[in-house]
């Protein structure tokens, strides 16, 4: 760790440019250090071997570079790694490497600590810390990436922003990171393989509507109904459902691509036909499909999944009305890996 001197991922192709011109350098190697950053993602300037040793030194002396670690590796039994990874400052965030037979999913964080307050969600019951730059969002990719090829012999194919933290309240950062992984040169990732989940903030979601990043978008729903889902997650009484709609509706008119909603469905909170038909009636206003995802459990039981029967309801009642639904298996519960685990116990 270095922290008198600036990270040189934090400055952009120009700047790298505006730089090197200071200092009596071809604007040409500009493109070549941003190549070994974010396409090659070298971790010292000194393995930047197509530059000259003295200018190698002269970097040195102006920049560090300061790479994320993985501190603590978890192994589920399922196969799922949880990864505590530890950034220059020391603080930690948690990054979930799931792998299934055809693919390998990456999720991500995009913060230390959230500002939310979802009542279900071990992350929210830490504060936020800060941000994650950019270079620490790509350096959990990266890291999960080297995982997927030796564990199971394959690059990451898919990315998800379900980690710790809401992704659009960190947005200049997640959309450039989004932009560096998906470069040709880099990681070479399709953004339609990347999945943006937010907790709803209509304001963000239009504005990544205007983006043409081309990644996914899921929002948190899990109700439909505006006075439960407030209690379940607080905050989002300053975003009412009917604004995160017109949020939603908007994305959908410049992206063509479907909303997924995520949906926990709790022994009774939100387990009655009301509460189906309220889901039903929202996913029609807009194209989209539902995936129930399972509960995991955060504390001794203030909230209990729903029954095999009540999901079974919800998946009939869904598909009765052309709805695409899908239940979505927990991964990595056994080592606190699963959706809303997150929660730095390390
Ligand atoms: N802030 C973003 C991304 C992080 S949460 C968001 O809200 O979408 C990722 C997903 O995990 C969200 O759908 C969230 O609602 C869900 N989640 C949170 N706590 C959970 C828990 N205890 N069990 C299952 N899913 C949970």
């Amino acid at each position: 760790m270095n922290e008198d001197k600036k990270d040189i991922r934090a400055l952009s192709l120009n700047e790298l440019e505006a730089y090197f011109s200071s200092i009596g350098e071809k604007p040409f190697r500009a493109k070549q250090v941003y190549e070994w950053l974010w396409n090659k993602n070298a971790h010292s300037l000194s393995e930047m071997t197509s530059l000259s040793k003295s200018l190698r030194e002269k970097l040195e002396e102006d920049f560090a570079i300061n790479p994320s670690e993985i501190h603590i590796i978890q192994k589920s039994k399922d196969g799922t790694i949880k990864n505590a990874v530890k950034l220059y400052d020391g603080n930690v965030v948690e990054s979930v490497m799931i792998p299934t037979s055809k693919r390998t999913t990456a999720c991500v964080s995009s913060q230390v600590g959230c500002s939310l307050d979802c009542t279900f969600c071990a992350t929210a019951r830490l504060v936020r810390i800060r941000n994650l730059t950019v270079a620490e969002i790509v350096d959990q990719i990266v890291l999960m990436d080297k995982q997927s090829r030796e564990y199971h012999q394959k690059p990451l194919s898919n990315i998800v922003f379900m980690g710790m933290g809401e992704p659009l309240l960190n947005y200049p950062a997640v959309t450039e990171a989004v932009r560096k992984i998906t470069e040709d040169k880099g990681l070479g990732i399709s953004p339609r393989r990347i999945t943006v989940s937010t907790s709803g903030i209509p304001k963000m979601i239009t504005k990544l509507a205007d983006e043409d990043l081309r990644v996914k978008l899921a929002l948190s729903l899990h109700s439909a109904i505006e006075e439960k889902r407030n209690l379940l997650m607080p905050f989002s009484r300053k975003f009412p459902l009917t604004e995160i709609l017109k949020a939603l509706q908007y994305w959908y008119s410049k992206t063509k691509s479907r909303i997924t909603f995520e949906y926990i469905v709790w022994n009774g909170i939100n387990d009655k036909k009301e509460d189906i038909d309220a889901l039903v009636k929202f996913c029609k206003k807009v194209p989209s499909k539902v995936n129930l995802i399972q509960y995991n459990s955060i504390d001794k039981g203030d909230y209990l999944q729903a029954s095999a029967d009540i999901m079974n309801e919800y998946v009939s009642f869904l598909e009765k009305n052309g709805i695409v639904v899908k239940i979505r298996k927990s991964r990595g519960q056994d080592i606190d890996a699963a959706c809303g685990q997150l929660a730095n116990k390390s």
